[in-house]
């Protein structure tokens, strides 16, 4: 029976009455393996600057010390991040820790609606963000009814501070100042109740305000996404079995991560992945990330040579831009020693093309979660790649068994919905009790993903049983989008699935019905239908983050499969999809 705790090795003790950035910065005892001191953190992706723990200590008490006396940030307050990477980032995150407060990332990208909606749900005290992002912070704080100067700039050369809050204009004016915040500590098992951070996620299996699908009804699409209540003692787990897995700081031979190691930080810090093993797991390692403020494919190619890079920790559709991309034979790689793809399936093919190019290095994928606080498997490490298609093994400590649908347990092998207890288990749902429920069950996460597990505790990941679709390795709930195109007057009912795309991975396309004069008028004059999907397409594009746009499509129909019940048949129409996908376009 497919139920296990993972082989990969026992845990060693894991402080729960540390904060993250006491963790991070401050438990040398618990750092492995022990770097040079004055070694670096962080680098400046753009100017090459180093930066190393003591000005990290110092920056964040001073940003620390500012936010209290200046906004009075105290216990449970909420720090909302709307940013891309900047190498201050995680000062702001260590910041509101030390302070007793929490984080909430939002992706930099997001429209003034989809901001508005996250400041409001974690009800932020103050917004740091970049000067590329400044507009929509502004109206976006403006409409949540948050002052012009909560809202703080990372600094970034060249852009005109006057008349603005920057976080170095805090981080002086804190280490300046005669008065000292008090810094928050917690006491023995605190750490795995106080919340860190506040993820958002579409993560939940069940959901019903998705099905009320119709003009006719109520419709409240901003519940697709909830924030995810993350304890300290979370990350400081996951941080804790990677290293366990990895057996860092061990004299073990062909190390993946060890001091003097160089990774990339092109994941945003915003999503767990990117959070918590891009970044906070190699500093851990006694290893430096170079910040990347925004992903642009040449521009890594140089980065990674510039800053002899070890490590690459990427999603999908950067990895099939590493096997494709005709440049990529003009640099020499051959420093890069490992390299990981998660947050997204990856073919074994693709992972096949990319040892062609990278022949040394080890490669694998890992498979984790927001609610797991992120990383639940990756490849052991008695392999030094693993291209067999699998998103690796158990991490220590992890228990993995696999539900068939009518809740027994599937064999070894046989597929079935992943079911894990970890360390790193997130709090569950803020303020939605009954989404925590579903999801959280008993100490148990249910991932709503389809795997078949080996007695090695190794997973292949087959289906998604959940709702969500990932693009670019980012969640797009399809009731979300739902919800936006029954805005659009012309629509009468729509639902929307993935199709399979090699780069993205994933995009989404809406089946829609129109209403019925509407739907007359294409009848009498079919050209008018292309007119109306591009409207329909525009209203998404218009009022989304770009990667939620339907670049899948638009296909019209005259009816929704519904159950007698009402519920949204989604399965028929993702299969009707692959259909279209298989079968070649009839030439007109
Ligand atoms: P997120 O909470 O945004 O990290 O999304 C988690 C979901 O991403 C998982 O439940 C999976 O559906 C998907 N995912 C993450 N890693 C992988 C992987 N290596 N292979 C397939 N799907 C993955």
């Amino acid at each position: 029976m497919a139920e296990l705790v993972s082989p990969a090795g026992t845990l060693p003790h894991i402080p729960d009455d540390l904060t993250l950035a006491q963790f991070a910065l401050d438990a040398e005892h618990v750092r492995k393996p022990v770097r040079e001191s004055g070694s670096t953190w962080i680098i400046d992706d753009q100017s090459g600057r180093k930066i190393g723990l003591e000005e990290l200590q110092a920056r964040t008490y001073g940003l620390a010390n500012a936010l209290s006396i200046r906004y009075n940030i105290q216990e449970d307050d909420v720090v909302l991040i709307y940013s891309p990477n900047h190498v201050d980032y995680l000062v702001a995150v260590w910041a509101a820790h030390r302070l007793g407060a929490a984080m909430s990332g939002a992706n930099p990208l997001y429209t003034v609606d989809e901001l508005v909606y996250q400041i409001n749900a974690v009800q932020a005290a103050v917004i740091f963000t970049h000067p590329d992002s400044l507009e929509v912070a502004l109206s976006s704080a403006h409409v949540a009814g948050l002052s012009a100067d909560r809202v703080i700039l990372f600094d970034v050369e060249g852009t005109d501070t006057e008349q603005k809050v920057t976080v170095q204009g805090l981080v002086s004016q804190g280490l300046a100042s005669a008065q000292n915040f008090t810094e928050r500590k917690l006491a023995p098992g605190e750490g795995r109740t106080k919340v860190a951070f506040l993820n958002f996620s579409s993560g939940t299996t069940g959901r019903p305000k998705a099905s009320a699908h119709s003009q006719d009804h109520e419709y409240n699409f901003y519940v697709v996404y909830q924030a995810v209540a993350i304890p300290h003692y979370a990350p400081i787990a996951n941080i804790i079995q990677l290293a366990t897995h990895h057996r860092v700081g061990e004299d073990y031979d062909g190390q993946r991560f060890k001091p003097g190691g160089v990774c990339c930080g092109v994941l945003p810090l915003y999503h767990i992945y990117g959070l918590v093993v891009s970044s906070h797991y190699m500093f851990f390692c006694g290893m430096a990330v170079v910040l990347t403020p925004k992903f642009n494919f040449l521009e890594f190619l140089e980065s990674i040579v510039r800053h002899r890079m070890t490590n690459l920790v990427l999603v999908p559709p950067q990895i099939v831009m590493l096997c494709k991309h005709p440049a990529v034979k003009d640099y020499d790689l051959s420093h890069v020693q490992y390299i990981t793809s998660g947050a997204a399936p990856l073919s074994r093919e693709v992972m096949e093309q990319l040892v062609q190019i990278f022949p040394n290095a080890a490669i694998g994928q890992s498979y984790g979660t927001t609610e797991s606080c992120t990383v639940i498997t990756t490849w052991a490490v008695d392999k030094k790649r693993d291209l067999s298609g699998s998103a690796g093994q158990l991490l220590p400590g992890i228990i993995g068994r696999v539900e068939k649908p009518d809740g027994t347990l599937a064999d070894f092998d046989e597929p079935g919905e992943l079911v894990v207890k970890t360390q790193s288990l997130a709090l569950g749902y803020a303020n939605d009790e009954k989404a925590t429920k579903e999801t959280f069950v008993n100490g148990w996460l249910r991932t709503g993903d389809e795997v078949k597990m080996n007695r090695m505790g190794e997973i292949v990941v087959l289906d998604r049983l959940k709702e969500m679709l990932k693009v670019r390795g980012f969640q797009v709930a399809p009731a979300e989008l739902e919800g936006c195109i029954l805005d659009h007057p012309d629509v009468n009912d729509t639902c929307v699935v993935g199709i399979e795309d090699d780069y993205s991975g994933e995009l989404p396309l809406a089946f829609v019905v129109l209403r019925p004069t509407v739907a007359k008028r294409v009848e009498e004059n079919p050209r008018a239908a292309d007119d109306i999907k591009a409207s329909i397409m525009k209203h998404v594009a218009d009022n989304k983050v770009s990667y939620k746009k339907l670049a899948g499509g638009v296909e019209l129909v005259d009816v929704i499969p519904k159950n007698p019940s009402g519920k949204l048949l989604r399965r028929v129409l993702r299969a009707k999809a692959r259909d279209m996908q298989t079968k070649p376009k009839a030439k007109l």
